[in-house]
């Protein structure tokens, strides 16, 4: 009965630890244009996000530097990969998708154009067995959202 639950488990946990451990894109942008700070207290979780723009708004360089547990460090890490190339707009949806999967587990309704970013960000889809950690995996989503509209302070709320 276990089999592939377990291995695909396995393989998410791999993923999450390895994000977590060597979080890439993990660094200050000395040319960023826009940069929010996010504060999960509940966890201690501490990220600052840095997102370098294109003329056309899409983001062309996204980086963070900050403290915090394996689940908001890996959830960070893995944002700054998926969000590279995504015009604002996209990388909001895609934020409000990643919400619905960590709070639920799934996103039945979330936009197909999205799929493979979805699927790279499932391996933190487990999470929402814990609800305390859910705010460990969105912080990093909620200080996008401050980037983008320039109010620089986030808090997992
Ligand atoms: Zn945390």
């Amino acid at each position: 009965m276990s089999g592939l639950f377990d291995d695909l488990r396995d393989l998410y946990q791999e993923v999450i630890l390895d994000h977590g451990r060597r979080p890439r894109n993990f660094r200050r942008l000395d040319d960023a244009d826009a940069t929010a700070r996010g504060d999960n207290p509940m966890c201690g979780d501490r990220i600052e996000l840095f997102l370098r723009r294109a003329p056309d708004g899409a983001i062309a360089e996204a980086a963070f530097q900050g403290r915090g547990c394996a689940i908001s460090t890996a959830s960070a890490s893995l944002m700054t990969e998926v969000v590279k190339g995504k015009a604002p707009e996209q990388a909001r949806a895609l934020g409000a998708a990643f919400r619905e999967l960590a709070m639920t587990g799934a996103c039945p309704d979330c936009d197909a154009a999205l799929a493979d970013e979805m699927e790279r960000l499932t391996p933190l889809s487990g999470v929402h067995e814990f609800p305390s950690r859910v705010k460990c995996a969105t912080l990093a989503w909620h200080t996008l959202n401050a980037a983008l509209d320039g109010t620089k302070e986030a808090s997992s709320e």
